[in-house]
């Protein structure tokens, strides 16, 4: 899952970024509004935390602007305490949720965690595909009732892959989701963790649900 975040007091975003890399997500920083508009329209995140105070666009702007474009994408505005009337017009304007600075690191990621799962009709924090279930509070995988250890970026794969189970998804596609924006990545490297997944999920199992579509992409599906 990758987040941006949207946030000119640069210690405080670098923190947010190593404590969401820590807890799983994929993080690009935008440290002005005019850098954070650009990112927004122009890639596709699972969720954007988004400062309203910021030089050059203000995080109002950005987010009125997305929702006339039609884009949908989970918005969690920060404020800072007191700025009552702000929290009240980003709802207005299409934000999903709010928190007050200071805020606690865990009770942000739950939210954003909600957020995701909830923009994709997944409102409950246990995935199941078949017999895999995935547990993405406590990041805890099994099949069969059997724990699956995963690295993190097989982890990322997999999530994403269930959060949109039944619908092919392009490499490109998990890449833009699970890569920082200017990673230098290799073009098969989703090919090299899908292969290491299927030995981890699929392996002695009858019906693999982790599928090829020739020339579209991977599927995660938990029937034949
Ligand atoms: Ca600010």
């Amino acid at each position: 899952m990758k987040i941006l975040i949207i946030e000119d007091e640069r210690r405080l975003a670098l923190l947010l970024k190593q404590g969401l890399e820590e807890n799983g997500f994929t993080v690009d920083l935008a440290h002005d509004g005019a850098e954070g508009q650009f990112q927004v329209e122009n890639y596709p995140y699972d969720a954007v935390l988004l400062d309203l105070m910021l030089p050059e666009v203000d995080g109002l702007t950005i987010l009125a602007s997305l929702r006339e474009q039609g884009n949908d994408m989970p918005v969690l505005i920060i404020t800072a305490r007191g700025e009552v009337e702000d929290r009240i017009r980003g709802l207005n304007l299409g934000a999903d949720d709010y928190l007050a600075k200071p805020f606690d690191l865990d009770e942000l990621i739950a939210r954003l965690r909600a957020l995701i799962r909830r923009s994709r009709g997944k409102p409950s924090p246990l995935l199941t595909v078949g017999d895999l279930a995935i547990d993405t509070n406590a990041r805890i995988v099994s099949r069969a009732g059997i724990d699956i250890s995963l690295s993190a970026r097989e982890y990322a794969i997999l999530v994403y892959l269930a959060l949109n189970v039944g619908r092919v998804v392009s490499r490109t596609e998990l890449i833009e989701h699970i890569y920082e924006t200017d990673y230098d990545w290799d073009s098969n490297v989703i090919d090299v963790y899908i292969s290491y997944l299927r030995t981890k999920i699929d392996k002695g199992f009858p019906l693999p649900l982790i599928q090829t579509v020739r020339g579209a992409g991977y599927l995660l599906k938990g029937e034949s």
